[in-house]
């Protein structure tokens, strides 16, 4: 890898960008890439759009002092290969492959490692920002620039593009050793996800299946394996957390362990069928092939027209909200009246001390924080308000001290959304470095998902 070359490769292609950029329609600039997870319903954008698929390189692996440096639209699935050739892993590396570094940091990213790292945006020591009047700038922890890079995270890509990242690497073994843990109980179940994160393991993640079937899953590195396994085609990985006590992983499959069947969503094409499996084979079995049937399905609202003429009202609920430790079983209860659907995800994570300075995602670094993940559809013969089930789990989140991210659908009217999301550090940053407003602002990108 020769990382002045593909700095200077780099240089040129931001030159290229920022003439591009010039003939943007005034404001709304639409970032053109081939894959996406955002999961909101937004109006359709006219104009050129801004093409950045080509920031998808690996510029440099710093195996030795622990960073890589990576182009902003690079998917986690190049950036983690070429990391694991040099023997190391991203601190903290989302589930899906086609999620890339810039958008996770900008959307907010966590995995099995967050209870030790924090979120994706707490492993970056360096950005440069393209802003949208075509100049970009170095942001640091320290510079002049900071509190953009503090206030970056959560932003969705309404202050600037991350072209260019340093994150923090480190070193890996080839093998990950699984433990599956069962509970029958809330309360016993987050006192041991609580005691396991003292411990030193290097993953742990869980498996919610209903009110008394709770699982853990704690990974450690180790270097050899007397068997690993393979879920990456006929069998699915999360039908073995109840099968199985302990289970031994190449490296690279514990990363994408939950890619293969987009956690268990695959089911809702019955990818999980095996002879949809056949059909579709290893290749396609991946998060990249779910999102495009979903987002086609959201186009033409297929599913939904269907659940009416049987009759039944649907509503999308596809959420990751955090809740401080202690208030996790007031958020299952809540979880298992009203929204129901089950698997859940569970996924600790401690902000680290910096991350009290991320201003548009304040999280408490004295705090364990769990993640909880659910995806799916609620039916029902009664029609509700538009985003009924979603709006409540905005008000219980809120009620609980949590957060939510916004990558999918958010109601909240605007003086409570700029009250959680923290308008007056949003405005200071929108008036320095996007004073005449080219781009789109936070509450009208996610809320009103324009
Ligand atoms: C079903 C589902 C499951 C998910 N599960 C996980 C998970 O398990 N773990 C996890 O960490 N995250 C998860 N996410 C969230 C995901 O990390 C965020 O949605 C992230 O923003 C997606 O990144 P992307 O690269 O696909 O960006 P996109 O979906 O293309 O864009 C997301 C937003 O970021 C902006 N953006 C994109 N690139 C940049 C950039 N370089 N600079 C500035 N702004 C940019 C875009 O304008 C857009 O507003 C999940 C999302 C979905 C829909």
């Amino acid at each position: 890898m020769n990382r002045a070359a593909n700095l200077a490769a780099y240089e040129k292609k931001k030159l290229q960008l920022i003439a591009s950029l010039q003939h943007q329609p005034g404001t709304n600039i639409r970032l053109v890439k081939d894959t996406s997870n955002l999961f909101r319903k937004r109006e359709p954008m006219h104009g050129p759009g801004l093409n950045v698929r080509a920031f998808n390189k690996v510029i440099n692996v710093d195996s030795e002092n622990g960073f890589a440096e990576v182009e902003g639209m690079t998917s986690y699935a190049d950036l983690t290969c070429e990391c694991l050739k040099h023997g190391v892993m991203p601190t903290v590396v989302p589930q899906l492959k086609s999620i890339t570094i810039g958008g996770a940091v900008t959307g907010i990213g966590i995995e099995s490692s967050s209870f030790k790292y924090g979120l994706v945006h707490e492993t970056v020591q360096e950005m440069d920002i393209l802003l949208g009047d075509g100049t970009t700038l170095t942001c640091t922890p320290e510079n002049e620039h900071q509190r953009l890079f503090f206030g970056f995270p959560n932003s969705y890509g309404t202050l600037g593009y991350a072209l260019k990242l340093k994150i923090k690497v480190v070193p890996v073994k080839p093998y990950v050793r699984l433990t599956h843990i069962r509970h029958k109980d809330a309360a016993a179940y987050f006192a041991d996800l609580e005691y396991r994160c003292k411990q030193n393991i290097d993953f742990i993640d869980g498996t919610i299946f209903g009110p008394d079937e709770y699982y853990l899953t704690v990974g450690e590195f180790t270097d050899s394996a007397p068997y690993t396994s393979d879920y990456t085609y006929k069998n699915i990985y999360y039908r073995s957390i109840r099968e199985r006590d302990s289970d031994y992983l190449k490296v690279e499959d514990y990363v994408w362990r939950w890619d293969t069947d987009w956690f268990w969503c695959s089911q809702y094409i019955f990818a999980d069928k095996p002879i949809v499996r056949r059909f579709l084979g290893p290749k396609r079995l991946n998060s990249v092939t779910y999102t495009k049937i979903m987002r086609w399905n959201r186009k033409y609202n297929i599913a939904y027209y269907l659940d009416l003429l049987q009759g039944f009202h649907s509503e999308a609920v596809i959420q990751d909200v955090e809740i401080p430790l202690d208030r996790c079983s007031d958020f299952l209860d809540f979880y298992f009246n009203s929204i129901k659907f089950m698997p859940v995800w569970v996924c600790p994570i401690r902000p680290l001390k910096q991350n009290a300075g991320f201003s548009l995602y304040p999280m408490d670094p004295e705090k364990l924080y769990v993640n909880f993940g659910f995806w799916n559809v609620i039916k029902s013969r009664e029609k509700m308000g538009p985003g009924h089930y979603n709006r409540l789990v905005e008000k219980k989140v809120r009620e609980l001290g949590g957060m939510k991210s916004l990558y999918s659908e958010a109601y909240y009217p605007p003086e409570q959304f700029w009250d959680i999301y923290n308008k007056d550090e949003y405005f200071f940053l929108k008036s320095r470095y996007d004073p005449e407003r080219k781009l789109m602002d936070l509450y009208a990108k996610c809320v009103q998902r324009q």
